[in-house]
Order: structure tokens, then C-alpha cells, then sequence
């Protein structure tokens, strides 16, 4: 039976991605041996490793004077770079879930804090609008997309002082000015390729102002200056990155990406709103399109499991919700077709029929 993956993360590719990286691991470029045997430092992969940075600058359009770094740790590491490098005394975070108060958390070992705004109270139901940023921060911190909770903030800010993003779970999905960020940071296994490598995006002339020594490993500076080739990085991660880069690009860009995770979506969001079990669990403003949060309505809350049964035996994959919200959540990302939407909607409207 056809599977279609709906997983979180590490989540859907598209299969011929994995087809040319698991080639690559047979054999890469025809030299009997495979990509995960040869030098990091041998000219096939260095010309991996600069077709996906550029790739990753022709995509989203980089201006000059930014990085494009490919590291490990996983996004989870940048919540601790991010303020070694930036963080001179003060730094603002918009609180919009469990990633945000975790990045928040590193950010205290560094300085001082300020929360600009939380939805936390709303167990993250909304992204929080009536707030201001301080102009004496160093930096303000956001989650453009919240996988968990399932909103988004789908447009560029405009704040006095520097934006750094975590886009782990919608970069690649839509246009970004990122002539508006300072930094740009996102684990890979969300949107760019398998997990183990993370994509930062760093504006050169910003580094070097904190105050303090920084291990070598986690200074920008050190990657910037080897581009990504201080210490050996993560080769396979890396070419599966460049082979998705390939793709969006045959698929039509950014502008394509977006166009159709809005379809997707709608077609998603539109049957949770028409079908009596379910009901969405965020703000309607601020509804993500790559993570789609849906619950039973109360009436039918004893149908959660039956629901999950029949959607599993229908070939829906990784559908269950974090444990924090409960009920069920829908990723669609990048890979994930139309058809594979319009699956999950005929199996609601199946399983509605039924009841
Ligand atoms: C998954 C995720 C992370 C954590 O990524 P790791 O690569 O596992 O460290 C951080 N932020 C967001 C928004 C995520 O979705």
C-alpha cells in the first residue's frame, strides 16, 4: 500500500532525492567508491559542498556580505552559538513554543533576557501581536515556524534592532528577504534534507563584537573563514541537501514551494474546518503550512484512536500530535504531494461518514 508520510521530522523527501544520494553512496560520480569513503577535502565533494551554498544563495537570494555555513549540533547547537556570538548583554525572544523557550534558555548562560511577548498562556494557540522590541537588545530572537504547535509567521518583521531566526521547519518553503536578518539558522531534517547538518545563513559583518572568547568549533568566524571546512563536516547530510536544493530549483524555486504549500494547506485546513470531528487548534491568522494541528471536537473525543487506526491502515504516517497538544498533526512539507493531501482529506471524510 502506497505510504504517505506526514511525519515531523526527520520527515518526507522527495524519493528521487533519495535515490541520488543513495546512489552516492554506492558509488559516487562514477569513481567505485563511495561518497562516504573519500576526502571531505578531494575536489568531488568540494564542488558538492559550493553548488549547495550557492544553490542555498540562489534560492533565497542572498545579498552579498552573508555566509552560508553548513555545521552540525543539529539547530539545537545554534541555540547556544547564536548568543555566544551575538550576545553582548541583551537579548530579546518572542516566546511562540517549546523550541523558542528553549533557545531562550542557552541565551540566559550569556546575559540578560527579555521575553518579548509569549503565547504560552494559550499553550502556543497563536503568535503573539501586540508587543514592541526594545531597541536597547542586541538581537531579537524568533521561531518562524513552530512544528509543535503548528503557527507560522509567514512575513519578514520589521524591528529597530538585529532579527535571527530559527527556520528549521519552513526555510525553503517561501520566499525570505534576508537582507532583514542577521542571522538565519535551521536544522536540516525539516525541509532540506536528511538530519545532521545545519544550514546557517550569517551576516559577515556583524561577527567578532562579543565579548568573550569563543570555543573554535563555535565561532561563526572559524567556519566562515574554512568555508564549513574547519573540522570534516557532514559529507552525506550535505549532498542530500544539495540534491533537494537541485530539486526546489527544477520544481520552479521558492515561489513554487510557496504556491503549493498554501495549496496543501488549504486543501488540509479546508476539510478540518467543513468535517464535524475535527477542529483545528490554532489561530486561523496563524495557521502554519507546514505543520497542520487538528484535534477531535469534544463530542467525538473517544474517536481519537479509532481515527488513528483507520488513517494508519489507509497509509497515513506520523499523523499523531506531540504529546503537548494531543490529537493529531498533519506535516506537510516541501516533499509532500497534493495527492498525498487529498489522501488525508478523503480518509476524514471517510472515517465522518462512518459516524
Ligand atoms: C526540530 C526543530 C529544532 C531542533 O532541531 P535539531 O536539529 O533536532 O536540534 C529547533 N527548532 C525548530 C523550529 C525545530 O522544528
Amino acid at each position: 500500500m502506497k505510504k504517505y508520510n506526514f511525519t515531523a521530522g526527520p520527515c518526507i523527501l522527495n524519493r528521487t532525492v533519495i535515490e541520488k544520494t543513495a546512489e552516492a553512496i554506492l558509488d559516487f560520480n562514477g569513481m567505485g567508491l563511495s561518497i562516504a569513503e573519500i576526502s571531505h577535502r578531494s575536489k568531488d565533494f568540494q564542488a558538492v559542498i559550493d553548488e549547495a551554498e550557492a544553490l542555498v544563495k540562489e534560492l533565497l537570494e542572498v545579498p552579498e556580505g552573508y555566509s552560508v555555513l553548513f555545521l552540525g549540533g543539529g539547530a539545537s547547537l545554534e541555540f547556544c552559538m547564536i548568543p555566544y556570538n551575538f550576545l553582548i548583554k541583551k537579548a530579546a525572544y518572542l516566546n511562540t513554543g517549546v523550541w523558542a523557550k528553549k533557545a531562550m534558555k542557552e541565551a540566559k548562560l550569556f546575559g540578560e533576557v527579555v521575553e518579548v511577548a509569549s503565547s504560552a498562556d494559550a499553550n502556543y494557540t497563536f503568535i503573539p501581536k501586540d508587543w514592541t522590541c526594545p531597541t536597547d537588545v542586541d538581537y531579537l530572537h524568533i521561531t518562524t515556524n513552530n512544528t509543535i504547535y503548528g503557527t507560522e509567521i509567514r512575513k519578514d518583521l520589521d524591528v529597530p534592532v538585529r532579527l535571527i531566526a530559527d527556520m528549521s521547519s519552513d526555510i525553503f518553503s517561501r520566499p525570505v528577504d534576508v537582507s532583514k536578518y542577521d542571522a538565519i539558522y535551521a536544522g536540516a531534517q525539516k525541509n532540506l534534507s536528511m538530519a545532521g547538518v545545519t544550514v546557517v545563513i550569517v551576516k559577515n559583518d556583524v561577527l567578532g563584537r562579543a565579548p568573550r572568547e569563543i570555543p573554535t568549533m563555535l565561532d561563526y568566524r572559524t567556519h566562515v573563514d574554512k568555508g564549513s571546512m574547519f573540522n570534516t563536516p557532514p559529507v552525506v547530510p550535505i549532498y542530500c541537501a544539495m540534491q533537494n536544493l537541485r530539486w526546489i530549483k527544477e520544481q520552479g524555486g521558492l515561489k513554487a514551494m510557496d504556491k503549493l504549500a498554501q495549496q496543501r494547506a488549504e486543501i488540509v485546513y479546508n476539510e478540518i474546518d467543513r468535517n464535524k470531528l475535527f477542529r483545528g487548534t490554532v489561530e486561523k491568522e496563524d495557521r502554519s503550512l507546514m505543520n497542520i494541528c487538528f484535534v477531535m471536537n469534544d463530542e467525538y473525543a473517544e474517536l481519537e484512536k479509532p481515527f488513528f487506526d483507520f488513517a494508519t491502515e489507509r497509509g497515513m504516517v506520523g499523523i499523531k500530535g506531540h504529546r503537548s497538544v494531543g490529537g493529531f498533526r498533519a506535516s506537510t512539507y516541501n516533499a509532500m504531494t497534493i495527492e498525498g493531501c487529498e489522501a488525508l482529506v478523503q480518509c476524514m471524510k471517510d472515517f465522518e461518514a462512518q459516524h
